[in-house]
């Protein structure tokens, strides 16, 4: 995430961190954190690990994650980015998901990012983007017309 210093040894990426008004930091509704995550917050900020979850995380629907606050950009973000330089506060402590994120060679929202500046002909553009999930089930029903595909949405988002 926001703030990854790509060195020569890694694998080739597509995206630059350091470009990104740091959209995977933001549009997700809950970055989760493991007990190790907040150990290391906790060895971090030189906290007991109970006070640095009190502090620094917050329950989504059971979940552990991150707090988040109001963003300047999108409509929240986590609490540990800077949001002038859009990098992450707590770099060297950040949670595993944010050390893995994307996990692949491009990242969807970097793709994004460059794809509407160049439709857009403008270089400080930002689109919004906001991301929830939702279930959605697929059926096949028989018709006059033979068998047709259906799609039933599930009530829970998540
Ligand atoms: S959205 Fe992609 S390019 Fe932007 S900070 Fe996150 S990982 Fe980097
Ligand atoms: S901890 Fe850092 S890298 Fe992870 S979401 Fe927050 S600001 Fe981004």
């Amino acid at each position: 995430m926001a703030g990854r210093v790509i060195k020569d040894d890694q694998p080739r990426v597509y995206f630059d961190c350091n470009k990104c008004p740091a959209f995977c930091c933001s549009i997700y509704e809950r970055v989760g954190v493991t007990k190790r995550d907040i150990n290391r917050l906790a060895k971090h900020f030189g906290v007991t690990p109970d006070e640095a979850r009190e502090r620094y995380t917050a329950d989504w629907e059971g979940e552990r994650v991150l707090k988040r606050v109001k963003d300047v950009i999108f409509e929240k973000t986590c609490a540990f980015l800077d949001q002038k330089t859009r990098g992450c506060t707590i770099y060297h402590a950040r949670p595993e998901v944010c050390r893995s994120y994307p996990n692949r060679s491009r990242c969807a929202y970097y793709d994004l990012l460059r794809f509407e500046r160049i439709q857009q002909g403008d270089e400080s553009v930002v689109p919004q983007v906001k991301i929830t999930f939702h279930d959605v089930e697929e059926e096949v029903v028989d018709n006059a017309d033979g068998p047709e595909r259906i799609y039933e949405w599930g009530e829970k988002e998540r």
